[in-house]
């Protein structure tokens, strides 16, 4: 459930505005029409609607789309009425999640954008989805459990446009796989197929794949291709071209105003301070600079609201009946030294069932929860002359148990360990993710679900996706076109705590999918100890990081 946010809701952080950015109707495909078909949607050919997506025994997915491969032809599609005078610049995203043995022929995979307006149809844009497929599937399956299926994993594919004339007030939305039986030969990577129009996409690109068994509890052996999560946004016209943060006059939107560190506030014009708190209602204009004259990402646009399923706990302690929308899951303000982050610790990614039953020893038997926790993100990071990192396989204090970091959706980062030392990245559900002894819903490792506003298809460097408690910031997997940063050598290369300097970044980490540490590998910088502490809200602990209790996760 992407942006569907049209309630009204009394929280602790007062009542927030009613909004509905997503332009879908019927997002998570749960409306059903007289026929027991999803409202608002055209299937074609053998296009298959189901009411949970994947294994509802594994996964907590929504309804959705199945595509098959295997010379088998399918497409959802949704038109949608825009209004070109509230800025022409679009994103269409879907999530979306390829089984193992998915494989479609050479273009046989995409999505694409149709422009309609007067009664005449205006062509579109296409964008090619296997190669993103193969990319995935080459760099990332061995961020799975035992390092094989990270590539089988929800994820977003999206399709930044730019309506080419003023007169388009209907868009088609469509997903479609044409079939066509053989399996690719070719694992390059095809470039978007731009049928017409403006393109403003400075989006990263291209993506392969290795194959192994089947992950211990993934259900990943079919070829189908599942697609959930529909959504039409309209982008911010600074986010859609991707500013860079200096001169503020080339936005063109009213003035851009420094809210510390690297942090800006895009105002809209006439305004002239920055609101006190963020939350979905103006993520999109929280910028956050990557250095001096980088470019700007928007990390927490679409990355603010969650819903608590059915199933998982709410802060009390009770099991929730029905799925609950948390609009304000994330909340952000700063104060002179910190980016405050506000976190309900909900993922807004589909996830494992928890607990998990009748898998055996490494079942997870804990619950996902609701929680009410603060995190606090040093603004200028300052680089600790003493640090050190994990040395080997084991654990030697470089890191503290429990939270170690925050991603741009407010789940919490992970060390590589679980109690015992065992390793973790071996434990996680298909979005990476897990649930500790408090509820507590946490990555060890790259979190491909995570949404980003610009997709992070392996052919630039990744965007950011969290940060350190040393202020830090976490990115991507990627360095550059085709380039894991865990594959840099020499001044390139990772250090042992998994960061590296660059001119326009600065120190940066960057995950490491299938290679430990996986996620950072110590503190570089200096830790906001406010952060170090066991979940639900007690304090710090008096004598430094807490243990971490049996069981494991
Ligand atoms: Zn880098
Ligand atoms: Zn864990």
């Amino acid at each position: 459930m992407l942006l569907a946010v049209a309630l009204t809701i009394l929280s602790g952080a007062g009542v927030l505005r009613a909004q509905e950015p997503n332009l879908v109707r019927n997002p998570s495909f749960d409306q059903l029409d007289g026929q027991g078909m999803p409202l608002g949607y055209e299937l074609g050919g053998d296009a298959a609607y189901r009411k949970s997506l994947g294994n509802p025994k594994l996964d907590a997915s929504d309804a959705g789309i199945v595509l098959d491969g295997a010379g088998i032809e399918g497409s959802v599609s949704q038109t949608v009425a825009i209004d070109p005078r509230q800025g022409r610049a679009y994103s269409f995203r879907f999530r979306g999640l390829p089984q193992d043995s998915f494989e479609v022929a050479d273009n046989g995979l995409f999505m694409k954008v149709e422009f309609f307006g007067n009664g005449a149809a205006y062509d579109g844009k296409l964008k090619q989805l296997f190669p993103i497929i193969q990319q995935a599937r080459r760099d990332l399956s061995v961020n799975g459990d035992m390092h094989v299926g990270g590539a089988a994993v929800w994820r977003d594919y999206v399709l930044n446009f730019y309506v080419p004339f003023p007169q388009v007030d209907r868009v088609k939305l469509t997903v479609a796989c044409t079939g066509g039986g053989e399996a690719p030969t070719s694992s390059a990577p095809q470039p978007d197929r731009n049928l017409s129009g403006d393109d403003f996409d400075t989006e990263r690109g291209p993506a392969g794949f290795g194959r192994g068994p089947q992950p211990k509890l993934l259900d990943t052996a079919g070829h189908s291709f599942f697609v959930t999560d529909f959504s039409l946004i309209a982008l911010p016209e600074p986010a859609s071209s991707r500013p860079k943060a200096a001169p503020a006059a080339a936005l063109g939107t009213g003035q851009l105003l420094p809210l510390g560190g690297r942090w800006f506030y895009a105002a809209l014009p006439g305004e002239t301070r920055a609101p006190a708190l963020f939350d979905h209602s103006n993520a999109e204009r929280l910028l956050y600079r990557d250095g001096p004259g980088g470019q700007c990402e928007i990390p927490f646009f679409d990355n603010m609201s969650a819903t608590l399923r059915a199933g998982d706990k709410d802060l009390a302690g009770n099991t929730v009946t029905a799925d609950r929308l948390v609009a304000d899951n994330v909340t952000v303000r700063f104060d002179a030294e910190s980016m405050i982050l506000h976190t309900h610790g909900l993922p807004n990614h589909p996830t494992g069932r928890f607990p998990e039953e009748g898998f055996g020893p490494g079942s997870n038997p804990n619950t996902i929860q609701e929680q009410d926790e603060t995190y606090y993100i040093p603004l200028v990071p300052k680089v600790n002359p003493n640090h050190f990192a994990l040395a080997g396989v084991s654990s030697n204090g470089a890191l503290n148990m429990g939270p170690i970091g925050v991603a741009v959706n407010g789940v919490v980062f992970f060390n590589p360990f679980d109690a015992g030392q065992m390793d973790a990245s071996n434990l996680m559900d298909r979005c990476c993710g897990h649930p500790n002894p408090f509820g507590q819903y946490h990555y060890h490792k790259y979190p491909i679900c995570l949404n980003s506003p610009w997709s992070d298809e392996g052919n630039a460097h990744s965007p950011l996706i969290g940060w350190a408690f040393d202020g830090f910031p976490i990115y991507g997997p990627y360095e550059s076109a085709n380039v894991m940063a865990k594959d840099e050598t020499g001044p390139a290369a990772l250090n042992a705590f998994n960061i590296h300097y660059d001119s326009q970044r600065g120190w940066h980490y960057h995950v490491t999918p299938g290679k430990f540490p996986y996620l950072i590998g110590g503190y570089w910088g200096e830790v906001d100890r406010r952060n170090i502490r066991r979940p639900r809200g007690n304090g710090p602990p008096p004598g430094g990081p807490p243990p971490d209790g049996p069981p494991p996760f």
